[in-house]
């Protein structure tokens, strides 16, 4: 375990970083919003096998929250969130205050990414991605990683920053990481900790239900409504549970399908008691 060096400011973590770049390092960034658990520790743990500097930035972005949404309550703690990072080898954290990354309040400038960004989640956060398409194109920038790691977890926002990358040239390799979920299958999120134990003991029904509708796929099933009955019927059942969406798009232009075939997702966004819940789980291309 070692230490790992906090840095609040953009030019600390510059010119920290410009020695290491000089020196030819790799560069690997692991963008969070902090209240870390093992699925974060994953994306740490990939890029510190595959770079040899590892920044890992904790912010809570306001911008990628809407109004009513659950900013001023999302959790923080950054001493465990240090403690995770240096258990899992990362070599700095950026942790900027609000002020340090948007110096004059909202700024002028947003990034925008059509489509991807406008199905599934986008269609009840309609400013969500942008914050975040701005925001990591800051992180991008202040850090100029080689490598960026995301969770396919939130997985329309690892299509919205793969397209946004590729759109724009940014010189950085995107790197998907397999979803940690945990042993009742429930997908870990920093969002669980608002679960009350009795809707915490249902969560795991959301895994369960995409699974069958992943096995029906399986099985034969290619009418896309077809899977989606199955994974609505599999939620209805669960008390207080109440579904946003479950769609079945294409794996890579989140376009809603008639029919699977070639790699496609299945997405649900579930309100269990007050707290939207997030997962997906991939059906593989008929052979
Ligand atoms: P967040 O702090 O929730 O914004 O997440 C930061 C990064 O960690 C994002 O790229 C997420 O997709 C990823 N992540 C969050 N939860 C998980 C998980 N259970 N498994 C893998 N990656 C995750």
């Amino acid at each position: 375990m070692s230490p790992a060096t906090v840095f609040e400011r953009i030019g600390a973590l510059r010119s920290w970083l410009e020695a290491h770049r000089v020196a030819g390092r790799r560069i690997g960034l692991v963008p969070t919003m902090g209240y870390l658990h093992a699925g974060h520790a994953s994306l740490i743990r990939r890029a510190r096998q595959e770079c040899d500097i590892v920044v890992v930035s904790v912010f809570v972005n306001p911008t990628q929250f809407g109004p009513g949404e659950d900013y001023d309550r999302y959790p923080r703690d950054l001493e465990h969130d240090q403690a995770l990072c240096e258990a899992e080898g990362a070599d700095a954290i950026f942790a900027p205050p609000v002020v340090e990354m948007y110096p004059t309040g909202a700024p002028c400038t947003r990034v925008t990414v059509a489509r991807v960004s406008e199905g599934l989640c986008g269609r009840s956060r309609p400013h969500h991605f942008a914050g975040v398409a701005t925001v990591v194109t800051k992180l991008l920038n202040i850090v100029q990683p080689h490598r960026a790691y995301f969770g396919e977890k939130d997985y329309q926002q690892l299509a919205v920053i793969r397209t946004m990358v590729a759109d724009l040239n940014l010189p950085v390799d995107i790197v998907g990481c397999p979803t940690v979920r945990e042993s009742d299958g429930l997908a870990m999120s920093s969002r669980n900790s608002y679960l009350s134990p009795e809707l915490r003991a249902r969560a795991p029904a959301i895994y369960r239900a995409l699974c069958a509708g992943r096995d029906a796929a399986q099985a034969g099933e290619r009418s896309a409504g077809a899977i989606a009955a199955r994974v609505k019927a599999a939620l209805e059942p669960v008390p207080d549970a109440a579904v946003e969406y479950v769609e079945v798009v294409d794996a890579e232009s989140l376009a809603p399908l008639q029919e699977v075939g070639g790699g496609a997702v299945i997405a649900v966004a579930v309100r269990l008691g007050g707290t939207r819940l997030i997962d997906n789980i991939a059906i593989k291309p008929v052979p």
